[in-house]
């Protein structure tokens, strides 16, 4: 689905504390050449799980919020809280603090931040015909969390934001600003969504 939606970190490790650690050779101590969780190969990544939560847990709350909140149903909340940790402690990362939230949204929408935090709207719920579909959907949002797409895609950003910043310094200061503020839509951008690719 297209949703995810991240806002720009605080705290955590920002554009201007990785140039900080680039220019300092601390850089090499970040160096996450982690395992990919589901194909196994070889992956890189700036970020570790606890940063992954941590910006789940800072995000998730306002994205459920602008949409309208869990809804009030019990029954209805249980039940996708059922169906998701059936599906999620079968992934690829099943000790991810999943949770499942069905919410009061009327528009068709469902999304994964990357702790684990799904949320799926009333309005695509009314889609499904049956346990199976929801099943699926979940299937492909924990494939998100379990695949580490946002940390993937972060760690892409944070590379463009360098390489960018090095073009900068390249191209001398009357420039600087122009290609750091390029630099600063391309990373942005792929903050914004998952890729085509990763959706696949
Ligand atoms: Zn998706």
């Amino acid at each position: 689905m297209q949703h995810e939606f991240i806002r720009p970190i605080s705290g955590n490790l920002t554009r201007r504390h990785f140039l900080y650690l680039a220019g300092t050779g601390s850089l090499a101590l970040l160096w996450g050449c982690a395992t990919h969780p589901v194909t196994g190969r070889p992956q890189f990544i700036l970020m570790s799980e606890s940063q992954e939560i941590r910006l789940d847990k800072e995000n998730s709350p306002h994205q459920i919020s602008a949409d309208y909140g869990p809804v009030q149903d019990r029954a209805l909340r249980d039940y996708g809280s059922y169906v998701g940790h059936e599906v999620s402690r079968h992934s690829h990362r099943p000790d991810m603090p999943y949770s499942f939230t069905a919410l009061n949204a009327p528009y068709v929408n469902a999304y994964a931040f990357p702790g684990g935090t799904i949320g799926i709207t009333r309005g695509i719920l009314l889609e499904l015909e049956n346990e199976a579909e929801l099943a699926s959907l979940i299937g492909h949002e924990v494939g998100h969390v379990s695949a580490r797409h946002t940390a993937q895609r972060m760690t892409r950003g944070l590379l463009a934001a360098v390489v960018f910043s090095g073009a900068a310094a390249a191209a001398g200061p009357q420039w600087e600003n122009v290609v750091a503020g390029l630099g600063g839509i391309g990373a942005g951008a792929l903050l914004a969504s998952y890729s085509r690719n990763q959706e696949r």
